[in-house]
């Protein structure tokens, strides 16, 4: 696997179990403080009273290291600038061909040469569809390796075009791999929640990827019918909505309208 995406998604994977920890031990953390804090009020030996707040500064110390350890954690806030989605797609794919290839598995791509400029974080986005192209390939692979030879090609098409409304971007990643049940279609956005065997899924792509999705005021959508096959949807506003004069901002691009 590349390591750019190793390198992604265990930060992930670090940061989360970070601000989760850190979550789960500030609460506990508060009620010490403050039964610590009343202690100290009633205390009239000064030695005592002395030693509790000592005890007082160190809970503020932790306090203060657990903030800094969630803050750290909080995903950065996307770089929201133009961006060409064909050219994220270029980088993207271009990093998973050589695996894919290795693999039996086609990788096609039809991207709309006329796409205008979407609003995003090149880099971001690219982490996007890393997730959603190593899911593809995972989903084809065991396919292939549930069939045997018996087994159809296995194919990743990856696609841009301009929305229905022609207000956003639509950029398609489909599989025919092994697909999605309908309870863990429900499930699949969540952090941590996996069906890869121990050791090789984190859970964390879909959770990550969705997070920066709706941070750039766009969608993730995913469609699957076991057996056949995934199809997972980004929608993008783009950087000049069309239909609608220059000199509208291009910050109010508005994704619900695809
Ligand atoms: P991970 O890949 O580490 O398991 P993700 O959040 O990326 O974590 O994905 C969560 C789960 O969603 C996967 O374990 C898999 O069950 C399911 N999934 C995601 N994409 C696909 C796909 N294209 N085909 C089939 N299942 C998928």
């Amino acid at each position: 696997l590349n390591a750019k995406l190793v390198q992604a998604e265990r930060l992930a994977a670090v940061g989360q179990l970070a601000a989760g920890a850190a979550h789960e031990i500030n609460n506990p953390l508060a009620i010490i403080y403050a039964r610590t804090q009343l202690l100290e009020h009633k205390e009239t030996d000064e030695k005592k009273k002395r030693d509790f707040q000592q005890m007082l500064a160190q809970i503020e110390r932790i306090t203060s290291i657990l903030n800094n350890l969630m803050d750290f954690a909080r995903p950065a806030p996307p770089r929201i600038e133009k961006t060409s989605l064909n050219d994220v797609v270029t980088r993207a794919t271009a990093l998973v061909q050589g695996g894919l290839g290795k693999q039996g598995i086609r990788l096609e791509t039809a991207l709309d040469p006329n796409l205008s400029p979407i609003l995003g974080d090149a880099n971001q986005l690219e982490q996007v569809l890393l997730n959603l192209l190593i899911n593809a390939e995972h989903a084809v692979a065991e396919r292939i390796a549930s069939q045997g030879s018996a087994a159809t090609a296995g194919i990743i098409r990856v696609a841009t075009r301009l929305g229905s409304a022609g207000r956003g971007a639509v950029l398609t990643v489909t599989d025919n791999g092994v697909g999605i049940s309908k309870d863990n279609l429900s499930k699949i956005f969540d952090p941590f929640f996996t069906t890869k065997e121990e050791g090789k899924g984190t859970g964390l792509g879909l959770s990550t990827s969705y997070g920066i999705v709706t941070g750039h005021n766009g969608d993730l959508r995913y469609d699957s019918t076991p057996g056949r096959g995934t199809t997972a949807t980004v929608l993008l506003p783009l950087a000049v909505p069309t239909g609608t004069p220059r000199s509208t901002p291009a910050g109010e691009a508005d994704p619900q309208a695809i």
